[in-house]
């Protein structure tokens, strides 16, 4: 299906029926359909289709045929590349050609017969697409939830019992705890026919105390017992049929060699166990692109969700970790019960499978014990405090990370914090409302925020003698870690990032969210139960995500914001930002207002126009910031920013130079001019528009790349360049052109670093800036990346 075909008109713009989504106008449908996600439901569909219409669907079999029977007796008609067989049931199966052909010919064939019985054989029924309205289900059952837990949190007296009601009310009960226990030892009980003296360890939710109804269950499947075993095994293994224990070689151990095999190798062998071998069980999957590897299946009768992992070894200590915490400290399980609630109806935290840009409840923990950690005085003390408290036995090293902490609460002595959970949930939300995040990195370890700086462009190499020379081996694992706009380091395993899968938006989400809540805790709403039966304390906090309005612009907000991404950065400007230490945000923030001014520029080619400061301001401006400049950062600065202007470019300017002690910095653009007595240098542009560049783009990209490898809108200078030129080329200038300002400042300090732009229509005669600037939401970050990245 082309993606129009997914595409409806609205009143209010477009809506795409793949993914469930409103779309504004034309240039935010143009972006969404060359987008992830729209792209990836597309492959996923049309994969499905594909798998429908290489299958047949049979029916009519003896209870004992097996999937060899079907292969056997279907092979005649195309290639098998797979059988599913309902087993419970054993009445039907999914038979897979390699080929369309193979589904034709068996079709065309009159009669099928297998072990004295007639197969029924149909096509494969065409299901239509599903995958975005269970994820609407699911928005409208938490919706329904909501909705039956507002009266009785209104009824209770206190923010500190809403939060206990919020606990009792979501948290795994006895009975759950006990079924999940039960199928623990079954699959235990199954596993360990097949793999000898293995362990089948519960970790995550189901055990971390922090678990509610329905959390999925976390099972690591440890060999490492079972690999001893089949070594010592291995030269015994003459052919005879038995080995010494006298288990049956017939078992599965024996086609795969645990010391060599590859996890996913591993994994499918404990999926054919799974399908074949324990009840209940079904939709058993190998998801082996994942970071860690792992089979999902799902239990049927106690409708639960199961990931079963082979590498896990740290997930169960840290789930023992999160366990500590919650007996050290009784406030920590209703302050994660309230936050988890109220990320999951913000949409901050649940990612579906695992997968996605958004915080995990694993992450979400850590960043309320980093908050408690950092109380005054502490409620929980920190992973290195800890580590001192453990006892010689409870010393833990794994895969060459410290774990080390007491085993038991008792050890750990109590704080002589007395805030209560009214205030400690309203200090988290101002705590991260005006959290560093672009220039930190949170430590558990520690217990404190370590500068990003240090991470910056710095070799394994160097890392590993650093640590050597201050005896500092852990130090040395820093190396390799992913920074990103949210940097989590993982308690244990310091070179994972914990939240290295979220974006700069849905960091900007969370935070955009702590700030409000931070606003609304402020309010008397918040802490004093209503007397008029309104809503008050976490049920106004609690509301779902929505009511914000749907776009900026309508807002009355004409800004955009660039972030800090340091991932996004090419390697050679990392290490530059690395030697600029304190300096490296000005030196980031020039090099964007560079490559903003080469979008209007170069790539949408609009025109300067005159500005209404005056060029002597910009001159004596220029002039002060450069006197107090530090040396090294100056040649750096003179280094970078000396290109020269690129053919065809509207003026060159010369260098322009930082102020190193301001977070407000204004960088050498070839026209910047500047705000008349402004303390620092916040350069500004008047640009001019003749057409409309913004429109139609799409279709001008498709035609000008088709021979070429398709690339997302604004991702290639070059590309855009070219749609831009050829709009101008062949569509009607505008009447009246459109003239804009653009404002750049660099907000940092104790706020995230980012450029932010603001935009002022300064002629708009036919009412276009507002498309322009949408489009412009979309665009212009992804193309000042784009020019970050190709020219530094
Ligand atoms: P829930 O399943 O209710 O969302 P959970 O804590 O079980 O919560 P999962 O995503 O299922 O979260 O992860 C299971 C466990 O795996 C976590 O509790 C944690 O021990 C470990 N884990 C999850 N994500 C990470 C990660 N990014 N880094 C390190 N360990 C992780
Ligand atoms: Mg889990």
């Amino acid at each position: 299906m082309e993606p129009e075909a997914d595409i409806k008109t609205t009143a209010k713009g477009f809506f795409c029926m793949l993914c469930n989504v409103n779309l504004p106008n034309q240039s935010s449908l143009e972006q969404h359909v060359l987008g992830r996600k729209h792209q990836t439901l597309r492959t996923v569909r049309s994969t499905r289709k594909k798998e429908e219409e290489h299958s047949v669907f049979v029916s009519g079999l003896k209870p004992d045929t097996t999937q060899l029977d079907l292969v056997e007796y279907f092979r005649q008609f195309g290639a098998v590349t797979d059988v599913i067989m309902d087993k419970d049931k054993g009445v039907f199966a999914i038979v897979h050609f390699g080929e369309e052909a193979g589904v034709e010919a068996v079709l065309s064939c009159p009669e099928h017969r297998l072990k004295g019985l007639k197969l029924r054989v149909k096509p494969r029924e065409k299901k239509e697409f599903k995958l975005i309205l269970k994820n609407k289900d699911n928005d409208q059952n938490l919706q329904r939830a909501f909705e039956r837990l507002k009266p009785d949190l209104c009824q209770t007296a206190s923010v500190d019992a809403q939060m206990q009601h919020v606990m009792e009310r979501f948290q795994l009960g006895d009975n759950e705890k006990k079924a999940r226990g039960l199928l623990v030892q079954l699959l235990q009980e199954v596993f360990i026919e097949f793999f000898p003296d293995s362990q089948v360890l519960p970790f995550g939710s189901s055990v971390n105390t922090f678990g509610v109804h329905s959390c999925d269950l976390d099972l690591f499947l440890d060999l490492d017992n079972t690999k001893i075993f089949q070594a010592h095994a291995k030269p015994e293994q003459t052919g005879e049929g038995t080995s010494d224990d006298g288990r049956s070689e017939d078992s599965i151990l024996s086609d795969i060699d645990l010391s060599s095999a590859s996890p996913t190798e591993v994994l499918e062998l404990v999926a054919v166990i799974l399908r074949r071998c324990v009840p209940s069980v079904h939709k058993v999957n190998v998801v082996a692109g994942a970071r860690l590897p792992v089979v999902k299946f799902h239990h049927r009768e106690l409708n639960l969700h199961g990931d079963i992992t082979i590498n896990n070894r740290l997930a169960v200590r840290n789930t023992r970790f999160l366990q500590l915490c919650s007996g050290v400290e009784v406030r920590l399980r209703p302050l994660v019960f309230a936050i988890r609630y109220w990320a999951k109806q913000k949409q901050l935290a649940g990612n579906p499978s695992g997968a996605g840009s958004l915080l995990n409840n694993y992450a979400l923990t850590l960043l309320v014990i980093f908050y408690l950690q950092n109380r005054q005085p502490a409620v929980l003390p920190t992973v290195e405090q800890l580590k001192a408290m453990a006892c010689e036995e409870e010393e833990c090293v794994i895969e060459g990370w410290n774990c080390t902490f007491p085993s038991q609460p008792i050890a750990v002595p109590t704080s002589t914090n007395t805030q209560n959970l009214c205030s400690l949930l309203a200090g988290f939300f101002t705590f991260y409302a005006q959290f560093d995040f672009a220039g930190s990195v949170i430590s558990l370890r520690e217990g404190r925020v370590l500068p990003v700086a240090d991470f910056l462009g710095q070799s394994k190499e160097e890392e590993e003698e650093e640590a050597m020379e201050e005896e500092q081996p852990a130090k040395a694992h820093q190396s390799g870690l992913k920074l990103g706009p949210f940097n989590l380091l993982d308690p244990f395993e310091l070179s994972h990032n914990v939240a290295g899968n979220l974006t700069e938006r849905s960091r900007r989400s969370f935070q955009r969210e702590c700030q409000e809540g931070e606003k609304y805790c402020r309010s008397l709403q918040y802490q004093r139960k209503s007397t008029k039966g309104k809503t008050w304390g976490l049920v106004r906090l609690f509301c779902p995500q929505g009511n914000v309005p749907q776009s900026k612009s309508e807002a009355g907000d004409l800004s955009i914001s660039i972030p800090f991404k340091l991932s996004a950065l090419p390697e050679e400007l990392r290490l530059r930002l690395h030697t600029a230490g304190d300096a490296f945000r000005q030196l980031w923030f020039q090099r964007v207002c560079f490559a903003v001014e080469g979008v209007f520029q170069r790539v949408l080619r609009c025109g300067s126009a005159p500005s209404a400061t005056t060029a002597e301001d910009s001159a004596v401006e220029m002039e002060s910031a450069s006197t107090s400049l530090n040396t090294s950062t100056a040649s750096d600065l003179t280094d970078s920013w000396g290109e020269p202007s690129p053919p065809g470019a509207a003026s060159a300017g010369g260098k322009r130079r930082l102020s190193s002690d301001s977070d407000d910095a204004s960088p050498h653009g070839k026209k910047p001019r500047l705000g008349r007595g402004a303390k620092t240098a916040s350069p500004h542009w008047v640009w001019t528009q003749s057409h409309k560049v913004w429109a139609g783009r799409r279709k001008v990209r498709r035609e000008l790349i088709k021979d070429r490898d398709a690339r997302p809108e604004g991702s290639c200078v070059e590309v855009e360049s070219q749609v831009t030129a050829h709009i101008l080329d062949k569509e009607e200038a505008l009447k009246d052109p459109v003239e804009f300002k653009v404002e750049s400042q660099m907000v940092g300090g104790t706020e995230s670093t980012k450029a932010l732009l603001k935009f002022k229509p300064n002629r708009d005669n036919e009412g276009l800036f507002q498309d322009f600037f949408h489009f412009l939401e979309v665009f212009l970050p992804k193309m000042v990346e784009t020019l970050l990245q190709t020219e530094g």
